[in-house]
């Protein structure tokens, strides 16, 4: 089954997320660091009409990376061309999308981490110089063309600034760091999309959902469908606080936004390992999930909320986490 509360994307998010993405600043609820810093970087940029310079977003995902980046697009009144970290196999593939961006365009990488070596290195006189030097034919015969790019501004997103190389993280001039929504940004998220799918919906039911949403948009908007469906077939279309909770419950969404695989993964630590230390490449076996999809997609909500912590030698429950799932914390020896 789908999870629920993933905070990834998945085929039947696309084109609801479409037609809910904020296109403007401020309609981009929450991030307020972030959004402060950008509109004054883009206004000056636009008041000496020079492209921006180039922004690296990182934060876990669904927290609106990709969304930010339109908006940017928009706020410059530029063109966004969009791709991604595996999708750029060769520098060929490189040199097509650069060479079709218009003066000011941004080029949109997601997943940045995921590019490969020889594409980074092409990146860098692209990002510093505008202009990239590629290699045609092979052998004896190869010689190396340069191209002139227009200025553009890249924005590069990624969950995983720690795997971004050095040399590539330092030719961003603005890293901006999305974090966890409160539940009230959310809660006025849903009130947002509920408005755009012309449901009405009570502010403490818009609260509720907020608050199992694990600090993430894209849940919120996810939970708020599935509820919609509810209402629409269990009550007369409206989300009211009892609908929001029947609805939550029936999808299995505990108060903080836990569902089976967060109980998994915190019941294995507590029953086999005692709460821990455990490695994560342990975890992940005796549980059954990827290693990287517990780092980056289970285990960031879990730290965020305390119920989990990293140390030198492994993963630790916490009392919070004991507590919640009704476990007494052994005794220290
Ligand atoms: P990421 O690229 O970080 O994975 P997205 O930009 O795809 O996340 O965001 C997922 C969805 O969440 C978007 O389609 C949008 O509807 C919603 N969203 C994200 N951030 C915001 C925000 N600040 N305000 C309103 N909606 C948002």
């Amino acid at each position: 089954m789908e999870r629920v509360i993933s905070s990834e994307q998945s085929n039947y998010d696309e084109g609801f997320e479409l037609s809910l993405r904020p296109q403007t600043l401020s309609q981009y609820i929450g991030q307020e660091t972030v959004k402060d810093n950008l509109s004054i970087f883009i206004e000056a940029a636009k008041g000496r009409s020079e492209s921006l310079d180039h922004v690296l977003l990182y934060g876990p995902p669904g927290l609106g990376k990709t969304t930010l980046a339109t908006v940017i697009a928009n706020e410059m009144g530029v063109n966004v061309k969009m791709t991604s970290g595996p999708a750029i196999e060769r520098p060929g593939d490189l040199a097509a999308v650069v060479s079709s961006l218009e003066p000011g365009d941004v080029l949109f990488i997601d997943e940045i981490h995921r590019l490969n070596r020889a594409i980074e290195e092409v990146l860098y006189p692209a990002m510093e110089d505008f202009c990239l030097d590629i290699v045609v034919g092979k052998g004896p015969s190869a010689k190396s063309i340069r191209l002139d790019l227009p200025p553009f501004t890249l924005i590069g997103a990624t969950t995983r600034a720690g795997s971004l190389s050095a040399p590539l993280r330092d030719r961003f001039g603005v890293p901006l760091r999305l974090e966890y929504y409160d539940v009230k940004p959310l809660q006025d998220i849903v009130t947002r999309s509920a408005r755009l799918f012309d449901v009405d919906i009570d502010h403490i039911a818009a609260e509720e959902i907020a608050r199992r949403s694990r600090g993430t948009p894209r849940i919120a908007n996810r939970l708020l469908r599935r509820v919609r469906d509810y209402a629409q077939v269990r009550g007369d279309g409206n989300i009211t606080v009892q609908i929001a909770k029947e609805a939550l419950e029936m999808l299995q969404v505990d108060a903080h936004g836990l569902d089976h695989i967060d109980h998994k993964l915190i019941v294995g630590m507590i029953e086999r390992f005692r709460g821990g230390p455990v490695g994560i490449d342990t975890l992940s076996a005796s549980i059954g999930e990827e290693s990287v999809t517990i780092e980056d997609v289970y285990e960031p909500y879990l730290l965020q909320i305390g119920f989990i912590q990293r140390t030198p030698r492994g993963r630790v429950a916490t009392r919070l986490a004991y507590d919640h799932f009704g476990y007494a914390m052994p005794e220290e020896i």
